[in-house]
């Protein structure tokens, strides 16, 4: 018979019960050190007291009131995104996918009310992941996540990544903007090269399409910049924020410059959960944690330290791991054995990890893990890389000749 919760996930058979910091416990007492984040998405861990404290007393007063009001906590959210970012406007909804809809409405409708209604195409890439709506499932593009949910919604191409005559061969006097990621995540960690970003730009400028930027996993400092385009220097018209906005808190946000943000005027575009006042403090307490002088460092200082230490197990266990990935605490390890059974492995070490496209091992601590809890995480994955090496030997036919 089937489970009362819908089949939709392999679940690991683990429950935890309580969290703290990178650590979680399970209902019959086990730890875990937690490299998962709930997939990228508790970025200040767990029980952080100050994101607690937030959600409790704003809880206490009033949760929700729709969008018919003004909401304070949502302005004052939207200012501090706006003055960290190159954005004019900020409109909240409840998760990843929803921010992704909404941009590729926005690009959609400031190209038809500056005078191209013809331009609705969203040049999209090979290895994308923009969510699970209708819509984005024809953005992702990926045959597996469409098989038996009917036809593609139209106005999407696919090109592959960082090939630029690709991008312009796939140009049409249609073409209304071009929607990435600055690090692919769920196909296993690869990034658009700064180059390619730098050119697309530029293009963009050239034609007069808008460069939407999927930031829902690479942002809100996953990367060790509030936003991962930071780093290459190149700025987006609109953008998508979600995973890490509320440390696990469902909210999303559609950030735009005021060229597309005018365009959605009331009317145009809606949510009845969306940047509530419960959603929001957890955003402007997360904010408050992200914004403080130094923190960005710190994660930066993590990924290094993370980084090398990934580096020599690699030189170590070149039969486990082949190549390290990502930015900051986005980081991917490519496996030679089965994703799937390396992160059984690392479970069994008392590690939680995600698994990621092209075999690849995601890494994704919480942005507060200490420097000890960054070395313990690569002493345990050193123990499940000895156990699959043991495993793998003991399944070695033996050589009789
Ligand atoms: C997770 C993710 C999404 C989808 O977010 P949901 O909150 O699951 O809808 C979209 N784009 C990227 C890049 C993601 O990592």
């Amino acid at each position: 018979m089937i489970s009362a919760l819908m089949p939709t996930y392999n679940r690991a058979d683990l429950a935890f019960e309580r969290g703290e910091g990178a650590w979680l416990y399970t209902t019959d007492g086990r730890r875990f050190l937690d490299f998962a984040s709930g997939i990228a998405t508790c970025s200040l861990g767990h029980a952080n007291p100050h994101l607690v404290k937030a959600i409790t007393e704003q809880a206490a007063k009033v949760i929700h009131v729709s969008n018919l009001f003004r909401v304070p906590q949502a302005e004052r959210l939207a200012a501090r995104l706006v003055e960290a970012t190159f954005a004019d406007s900020v409109f909240f909804c409840n998760s990843g996918a929803e921010a992704n809809e909404g941009m590729v409405k926005a690009m959609r409708r400031a190209q038809a009310k500056s005078g191209h209604p013809e331009r609705t195409r969203i040049l999209c890439f090979e290895g994308a992941f923009h969510g699970r709506t209708l819509g984005m499932l024809s953005a992702t593009g990926n045959p597996t996540y469409l098989e038996g949910f009917g036809e593609r919604a139209p106005g999407f191409d696919h090109v592959p990544l960082n090939n630029m005559n690709a991008v312009r061969d796939a140009i049409t006097p249609e073409t209304a903007g071009v929607m990435l990621e600055p690090i692919q995540g769920e196909s296993g960690i690869k990034a658009a090269d700064v180059r390619f970003l730098k050119e697309l730009r530029t293009m963009c400028d050239e034609f007069g399409l808008f460069l939407g930027f999927d930031e829902v996993q690479t942002g809100v400092g996953r990367t060790g910049k509030l936003f991962a385009h930071e780093w290459a220097g190149v700025e987006p018209d609109v953008m998508s924020a979600a995973k890490g906005l509320g440390g696990g808190f469902p909210i999303g946000a559609i950030l735009a410059r005021e060229a597309v943000a005018k365009h959605l005027t009331p009317g145009t575009h809606g949510t009845t959960f969306g940047g509530n006042p419960l959603a929001c403090a957890a955003g402007n307490a997360v904010l408050d944690v992200l914004l403080a002088p130094g923190f960005m460092e710190r994660v930066q200082e993590r990924a290094a330290l993370l980084d090398g230490q990934l580096d020599i197990l690699i030189t170590e266990f070149p039969d486990i791991f082949t190549e390290r990935r990502g930015l900051g605490l986005l980081i991917g390890l490519r496996c030679v054995p089965k994703v799937g059974d390396v992160l059984n492995a690392v479970r069994d070490a008392g590690l939680l990890a995600v698994a990621a496209g092209d075999n690849v091992l995601r890494l994704v601590p919480p942005l507060i893990i200490s420097k000890q809890d960054c070395e313990e995480g690569v002493t345990r994955l050193r123990q499940a890389a000895t156990h699959l090496r043991a495993a793998s030997g003991a399944k070695t036919p033996e050589i009789t000749s």
